[in-house]
């Protein structure tokens, strides 16, 4: 049984959840075809280097992994939300707040940092399901691209290009990355028909502003300056980081 605070905005949920399901259908099909002809996906459980990258999710998503996530787990993503924003505001351009988030901001509070796997595996986001690795986790790590001589970046650059499942530019698998597209659109879909708005931004953001009631009654009434009011005054308003579209 959810929280009876969440119980309005169940359908929301069940269409994630929907989405959810059929991507790891999917997507698991998929990878028993690619397996099954010879290839190789680098992830494995443990590994836990993808887990400092900034995450983008819809507020539907956002709902789902409030919904799952115990007490002291909600206080680790409204801290966290809190640095997000921190980063945000002080950062001159994307890249800047892009590498920081890696470097400062750090692991995701979901993350056990022991086991290295993910302490809410079945409410994570969308992004969390779709990133799959092409080339060995070495480069996935924070800094990595980075650290890379010009020999050795000109070898990843032509690797990448010449493979067939990526998207030419990066080591990530991009059929299992397309076929996250449609929980996507099912949020978007959801939200817009019953709140007619949708809500995206930043995993930890919109996972804590989900917390909040007054935040929530603007969305749920379809009033986006409201929501925006309520966003900033809570101080988890920057307009990258949370955007509300009418
Ligand atoms: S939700 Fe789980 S998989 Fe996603 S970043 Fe956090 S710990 Fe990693």
């Amino acid at each position: 049984m959810r929280p009876s605070s969440q119980a309005v905005d169940q359908p929301i949920l069940e269409v994630v959840e929907r989405a959810y399901m059929r991507y790891a259908q999917r997507s698991g099909m998929w990878l028993e075809e690619f397996t099954r002809q010879g290839g190789v996906v680098h992830c494995k459980s443990g590994c836990m280097n993808c887990c400092n990258f900034p995450v983008q999710v819809s507020l539907a998503e956002a709902l789902v992994t409030a919904a799952a996530l115990s007490a002291v787990q909600m206080d680790g993503m409204r801290r966290r939300a809190a640095r997000v924003m921190k980063n945000a505001k002080s950062a001159s351009n994307w890249n800047e707040y892009f590498e920081r988030h890696r470097s400062q901001v750090g692991y995701c509070p979901l993350l056990d940092l022991e086991s290295g796997t993910c302490s809410a595996y079945t409410a994570r986001p969308a992004r969390c399901r779709d990133t799959f690795s092409m080339l060995s986790s070495k480069f996935c790590e924070a800094g990595a691209m980075q650290r890379l001589s010009r020999a050795e970046r000109t070898d990843y650059n032509r690797e990448v290009k010449a493979n067939p499942v990526t998207d030419g530019v990066s080591h990530y698998v991009a059929p299992l990355e397309e076929l996250g597209e449609p929980i996507w659109e099912a949020a978007g879909d959801a939200m817009r028909s019953t709140w007619n708005l949708e809500v995206w931004g930043d995993f930890w953001v919109l996972t804590t502003l989900t917390q909040d009631a007054a935040f929530m009654a603007a969305v749920r009434s379809g009033a986006a300056t409201r929501a925006t009011r309520r966003a900033k005054a809570l101080g988890l308003w920057h307009l990258e980081i949370v955007r509300i579209e009418q």
